[in-house]
């Protein structure tokens, strides 16, 4: 099989980004590159999900390790995860090396699965900010979606089951392997129900995730983790503040101490990213403000500035995200000139300055979830499911099926056009379409 019938596969099985970014694999494979690191960092606290995609499929792993090597050239293979897994590198080092393989382990930190960290850690290169990890020779992945090549190019199998850690307000925390589109209650179900009456679901995890109140919602391919909350907790009372409330009061109580650059983790690998100078533009109006917001160019939205920084309990990370508003609208950006002048070397304290889990755990309120979630090997089977249409980066994928349509597991039901980014989605389960609404295609077992 040649580099293009391997990538064509991947797209037909609709692999994405399994991490949570959803960007077309197909589309990342297609490069040239020295160095491909496996994603199994697991950055966001509580999920286990990559542990346990490591354990149940490690010849996958491998094997799409593999593929990827052909496709793209690389002489190099790294395989990189976290201490609180150092015992998958420890049971899979003699099979990796067998492949030319090497496991490389990072402390118990947040961020560590950030691209621009882990290529910095595994080789010693900068992305430049902004930029893919292409621009110093390499791909990484996470090791779901290198999984998921592995199905693809071998087997024609598409993406139709996902990896998903399902832990906070629940009896038992577990990691599911759950056909895509599982509604969220069916997961919670699973978990031996919820311990809470007044749910809000934190989607992908707690520092970088979004909240949902709705558990009638879909496991998306890109969601690797449901952590169920009290609604009032901090954590979903700090993401559900409204702008006007974060803005008036980061306007009013801001000091200026500087601690959400000193920990920004992307500040210390040297970008022009300070989001103390940003919190100024709440300040100002009209040039002044634009040329402040473009402090926060380059955020990247881990939150480690509101959740951890900030000794006032301010909120520089949706600051950030509304300074990147005003300079999509105003179409600014640092000018080439300006990055020659602010682009660093990585801050020499860096490593001294970057977060525990337990410190994130604690600074939380998440240490009563601090839990396993061992895999359940119980096949899950949804009587309903919804497939999301726009799970990954690009065109969201139109539907081919009609209200009424019968379709079977793996069937095609929604597809990008030829030319544009995007993949399939499939039919996870065998069924009837009931509906094709907002949230993707609905599929009833009949
Ligand atoms: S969210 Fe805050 S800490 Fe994270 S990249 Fe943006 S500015 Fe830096
Ligand atoms: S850490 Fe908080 S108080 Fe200090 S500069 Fe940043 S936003 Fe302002």
């Amino acid at each position: 099989m040649n580099r293009q019938q391997m990538l064509d596969k991947i797209r037909k099985a609709g692999v994405i980004g399994a991490g949570g970014a959803g960007f077309p694999t197909y589309k990342k494979l297609d490069a040239s590159v020295e160095h491909i690191i496996a994603n199994g960092a697991e950055c966001e606290p509580l999920l286990y999900k990559d542990r346990q995609t490591m354990l149940q499929e490690p010849e996958a792993l491998m094997r799409g390790l593999q593929i990827m090597q052909e496709i793209t050239g690389a002489d190099k293979v790294t395989i990189a995860l976290k201490e609180k897994n150092r015992d998958i590198a420890e049971k899979y080092t003699p099979m990796a090396e067998k492949h030319g393989f090497r496991f490389f382990v990072y402390e118990d930190v947040y961020p560590a699965g950030d691209e621009h960290i882990l290529v910095y850690e595994v080789t010693g290169r900068l992305i430049p900010p902004g930029g893919i990890p292409l621009q110093v020779g390499c791909v990484v992945d996470n090791v779901e979606t290198i999984v998921n090549i592995a199905h693809a190019v071998d087997e024609d199998r598409p993406v139709i089951e996902k990896y998903v850690t399902v832990t906070g307000e629940v009896q038992e925390a577990l990691t599911l392997r759950v056909p895509v589109g599982t509604p969220f209650e069916t997961c919670i179900g699973q978990a031996g129900g919820l311990t809470t009456d007044e749910p809000v679901v934190l989607t992908g995890g707690v520092m970088m995730g979004g909240i949902s109140p709705d558990l009638s919602n879909p496991v998306a391919r890109n969601i690797g983790g449901l952590i169920i909350l009290p609604e009032d907790h901090y954590l979903v009372k700090k993401k559900s503040t409204p702008k006007e409330s974060y803005t008036r009061i980061g306007h009013g109580q801001c000091d200026q101490c500087s601690l959400c650059t000193e920990m920004c983790p992307r500040y210390l690998l040297g970008h022009p990213l300070e989001p103390h100078k940003v919190m100024r533009n709440l300040l100002m109006t009209g040039e002044a403000k634009e040329r402040a917001s473009l402090w926060a160019q380059f955020c990247v939205e881990c939150n480690v500035c509101t959740m951890i920084a900030c000794p006032e309990g301010l909120d520089p990370m949706h600051i950030c995200i509304d300074a990147k508003q005003l300079l999509r609208e105003k179409n600014l950006a640092r000018t080439d000139e300006e990055m020659k002048r602010l682009v660093r070397d990585a801050h020499p304290v860096r490593k001294g300055r970057e977060i525990p889990i337990q410190t994130v755990y604690r600074r939380l309120g998440l240490t009563p979830y601090d839990r396993h979630a061992e895999f359940d090997p119980v096949t899950v089977r949804p009587g309903t499911v919804i497939l999301p249409l726009d799970s990954h980066i690009g065109q969201p994928a139109r539907p081919l099926v009609q209200v009424g349509d019968r379709v079977k597991q793996g069937q095609i039901i929604a597809d990008v056009e030829a030319d544009a980014l995007g993949t399939p989605i499939h039919a996870s389960i065998n069924g009837t379409v009931t509906q094709i609404e907002a949230r993707g295609i609905e599929i009833k077992t009949s």
